[in-house]
């Protein structure tokens, strides 16, 4: 077994909301593997300063440090027991195998490094590059920097996936915000079940409905966006866009920044901006000829189709 502890730093614990309320088939594989040794919703029972003492005098190792929250060493603003969080990671992290940084505000400081950025950082991260709390060539016993899952909050399976493949002892691949690429390579559009309807330009006409795809009139974010919320689907069931709602693109480091949420912002009728990979004029090239020809299907309500 595995041991885990689960802190968290200035945040509205929602990753933790998440990941309590997440239903994954692989939860039951996670729990054999892993002995929790604290978590702040859940273990009400055990004194956090008892248990922090124990771990810092080396009585209880921990392998996995996850880490929820932004970072401060003000304990006006946070404390965990009588610790501000920028204490106990100085003390830990040469101790542990491995810490991740779930959700956007651990990650790089979102909302709160945006209010107060002389008092507040991500672990290793912040939003304009490498200048969160733990120096840019940090690394863990294990060799890994922090271990970066972005979201607002971060998918539950997204963290399984990661500590499963860490104690199975495989390498995880990680990209320029030290993501793990199995996950983020993806966009948030690939997968999504109105890709026949970007191709074809067909746009909504309102949220919420089965038709239509979001980019243009809704300020979809999924050709942008590197998540595989539609690969990975929230409690298996459903993602923003297949339910209706355009991805915000949450798991970027410009969010929450942008402005004009479920908007397209256009230039002559050209999007600002246009998917990753392709330029505009190729965009431009191809939406003109999918416009010029119908898809007869596309343009019907799903349920009166053929
Ligand atoms: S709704 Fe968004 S994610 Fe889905 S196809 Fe359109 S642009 Fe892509």
């Amino acid at each position: 077994m595995k041991n885990l502890l689960w802190l968290q730093g200035l945040s509205c614990g929602g990753n933790s909301q998440s990941f309590l309320s997440g239903e994954s088939y692989k939860l039951d594989v996670f729990f054999n593997e892993i002995n929790l040794i604290w978590h702040p919703d859940i273990s009400w029972d055990i004194e956090v300063n008892e248990i922090l003492k124990k771990i810092f005098s080396g009585s209880i190792k921990i392998n996995f440090l996850i880490i929820e929250g932004a970072v401060t060493g003000n304990k006006r603003i946070h404390r965990i027991g009588k610790y501000s969080l920028k204490y106990i990671l100085n003390k830990l992290k040469d101790k542990v195998d491995y810490i991740i940084a779930v959700g956007n505000c651990a990650v790089h400081g979102n909302y709160t490094y945006h209010k107060n950025k002389k008092d507040i950082t991500g672990v290793q991260f912040t939003p304009d590059g490498k200048r969160g709390f733990l120096p840019k060539k940090f690394k863990t016993k294990k060799n890994y920097p922090v271990i970066n899952i972005t979201g607002c909050p971060a998918h539950p399976e997204w963290i399984i996936n990661t500590i499963l493949t860490l104690i199975q002892g495989k390498e995880i691949k990680l990209d320029r915000y030290n993501r793990p690429k199995e996950l983020f390579m993806y966009l948030s559009h690939d997968g999504c079940i109105r890709n026949e309807y970007f191709e074809w330009k067909v746009e909504a006409t309102s949220m919420g409905t089965k038709e239509g795809c979001l980019f243009y009139e809704f300020g979809c974010r999924g050709p942008l966006t590197h998540s595989p919320c539609n690969k990975i689907l929230w409690n298996n069931v459903s993602s923003k866009t297949r339910a209706g709602t355009p991805c915000l693109g949450c798991t970027e480091f410009d969010f929450p920044l942008r402005e004009n949420y479920f908007t397209t912002k256009r230039n002559m009728g050209i999007p600002d901006e246009v998917p990753i990979g392709i330029s505009k004029r190729a965009y431009i090239m191809i939406t003109g000829v999918a416009k010029s020809f119908k898809n007869e299907r596309l343009i019907k309500k799903l349920e009166d189709t053929d």
